[in-house]
């Protein structure tokens, strides 16, 4: 990916302002997950497994900052992985058909960067709603598993966590000059990581 990293100095700004968002974030799942008495234990239905797009350099960033901290035979892991998964997408493409390919971070059912890992994966399984910028109100439901033994009474209001995050984006993007639009899905990101890195993939 064409983006100079931040001076470190910086980034350390950029990662506590997301570590606040995801922290609020977290605070609200918690609650809300009590409220319905929700919790992921003994769920067979691994939603590492679905195919989320992140869409922000700071997650990215702080990612690859998690990279950093696996060993090195670990990282090796991952990093094949990411390419197997990677590898297969174009196969999907021509067969029509997502396949539930698991995350190349996720080992005997664990995020192996659970601390590092991004917004969507800590926000999925709850009912949520948010206004997006346009003043327009979303909802979304829960995973299959909460949609199966629960009624939707409360919502986890998601419009101040993507607020910061856009926020913080902008801020980080206006440091960084970068201008492009990104998707990627958790194995792109981590193939870019490594071209980053100067690993080998
Ligand atoms: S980053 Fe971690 S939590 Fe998110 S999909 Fe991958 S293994 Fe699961």
């Amino acid at each position: 990916m064409d983006m100079t990293l931040p001076d470190p100095d910086k980034s350390g700004t950029f990662f506590e302002r997301l570590r606040a968002v995801y922290d609020s974030m977290g605070e609200a799942y918690d609650e809300a997950a009590l409220h319905y008495g929700f919790t992921c234990e003994g769920c067979t239905d691994n939603c590492c497994t679905q195919r989320f797009f992140h869409h922000t350099l700071s997650e990215y960033l702080y990612l690859m900052e998690g990279v950093q901290t696996l060993d090195d035979e670990r990282r090796a892991e991952v990093l094949t992985l990411a390419k197997v998964v990677t590898d297969t997408y174009p196969r999907e493409l021509e067969a029509g058909e997502i396949l539930p390919l698991m995350c190349p971070l996720n080992f005997e059912g664990l995020c192996a960067l659970y601390e590092y890992r991004p917004m969507i994966c800590r926000a999925h399984g709850l009912p949520h709603r948010f206004q997006r910028p346009d003043g327009k109100n979303v909802e979304g439901g829960g995973c299959h598993r909460f949609e199966a033994g629960h009624l939707v009474t409360v919502y986890i209001d998601r419009t101040e966590f993507y607020r910061g995050l856009a926020e913080l984006e902008r801020d980080l993007r206006a440091e960084l000059g970068f201008t492009g639009r990104y998707k990627k899905t958790t194995a792109q990101m981590l193939l870019d990581m490594a071209e980053h890195l100067g690993l080998d993939s």
